[in-house]
């Protein structure tokens, strides 16, 4: 058995502890004879796995008691939906557009009322983060809407919006546990799993609780309603249950490890690593504003089409995986989520100064 190092956006590289872990206990869990995938989602082992979850997270996060945490499917996208369903109470909600996802957000929100674009960098293809520090905020606004790392550009918010007391929404998909956040500045903090906490199928959303009610938008079905979920702790119908038990083995990867603090430092040692080297080689070089780089996702270009898909075949080849750039922006993007090991990078760095010396 060989691994590679996996650079890929999402789904994206667990740890391997994690999935070790998980073979262990693939065919028997804890003496139940079974497979977590096997058992009933009302079992006492299964209850056991999903709070411990839950408690694990808030204690990462330091969630306060008035929010709730609730395990849901549909992925990242699905709260595009549910978002303006349950909170646009007066139709009206402002939305930052930083990126895909963002803007697939925005566009969503504008079939269930008035969706307004208060602030976007579309004009340099998404490389920067627009200052937001005074925004024409609708008096009116049901919330704020962000896209808090842009996965598929590489930037990140360093500061949270000034909202003007407007509720902030947040979709964190790809930043999710990779430092601390403060979350009493957020109504909604919500993310698929697959970039940076587990296997795809599994969307987290941490919502304030006096924003869960039954005032939602008319005929919003029962399943996308947030109350439904939240009056039943996640398990109104069968939740992604093998999903939650490994976002739950990484909740104590990431606790063993330190916890958010001790994660945020090693992941800025790794995107300084990289970083540091796109600023100074001759070849290749970043594409967003250095204030605005995601410690997450970086993308990287050479200039030339040719040598950008040249390197991603040589690279492939001596197993680093999945660092072509996204299909809408070309060149080559390294995703080094948590589970990226320090080694990882170090040895992609390498790899592109020996390329560098040979295509220079
Ligand atoms: C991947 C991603 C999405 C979409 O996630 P799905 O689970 O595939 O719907 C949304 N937002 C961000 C920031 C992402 O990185």
């Amino acid at each position: 058995m060989s691994r590679v190092y996996n650079f890929s956006a999402g789904p994206a590289v667990l740890p391997e502890e994690v999935l070790k872990e998980a073979a262990e206990e693939m065919l028997d869990y804890k003496g139940t004879g079974m497979s977590v995938m096997e058992m009933s989602h009302r079992s006492k082992a299964y209850e056991t796995i999903i709070k411990e979850a839950e408690a694990d997270l808030r204690e990462l996060m330091k969630i306060p008691d008035n929010y709730r945490v609730l395990f849901l499917q549909g992925g990242a996208s699905q709260q595009f939906a549910m978002i303006p369903m349950n909170l646009m109470k007066n139709k009206v909600a402002d939305y930052i557009v930083t990126g895909q996802w963002a803007k697939k957000a925005y566009q969503e929100a504008c079939l269930y009322g008035k969706a307004n674009k208060i602030a976007s960098s579309e004009d340099k293809t998404f490389s920067y983060i627009p200052d937001c520090s005074d925004l024409p905020v609708s008096e009116d606004a049901d919330y704020v809407y962000i896209c808090e790392n842009n996965t598929i550009y590489g930037t990140k918010f360093k500061e949270l919006p000034n909202t003007k007391g407007k509720t902030l929404v947040a979709d964190v998909s790809s930043c999710f546990l990779s430092e601390p956040v403060d979350v009493t500045k957020y109504g909604v903090i919500y993310g698929g799993v697959q970039k940076n906490i587990g296997p795809a199928g599994v969307v987290i959303v941490i919502i304030r609780e006096d924003l869960i009610t039954e005032d939602v938008l008319p005929g919003t079905p029962t399943m996308l309603k947030y109350k439904t979920h939240a009056d039943a702790d996640s398990l109104y119908n069968t939740p992604p249950a093998y999903g939650i038990y490994i976002c739950g083995k990484v909740f104590k990867w990431l606790k063993k490890m330190g916890g958010l603090s001790v994660i945020k430092e090693r992941n800025e040692k790794k995107a300084k690593l990289l970083y540091d080297y796109l600023d100074e080689s001759k070849l290749f070089k970043g594409t967003v504003e250095k204030k605005d780089r995601s410690l997450m996702n970086v993308p990287f270009v050479t200039g030339s089409d040719e040598l950008d898909a040249k390197f991603v075949k040589e690279a492939k080849a001596a197993g680093f995986e999945n660092l072509k750039g996204h299909r809408t922006v070309g060149g080559m993007r390294a995703s080094i989520y948590n589970a990226m090991p320090l080694e990882g990078v170090e040895a992609l760095v390498a790899f592109m100064k020996k390329f560098e010396e040979e295509n220079l």
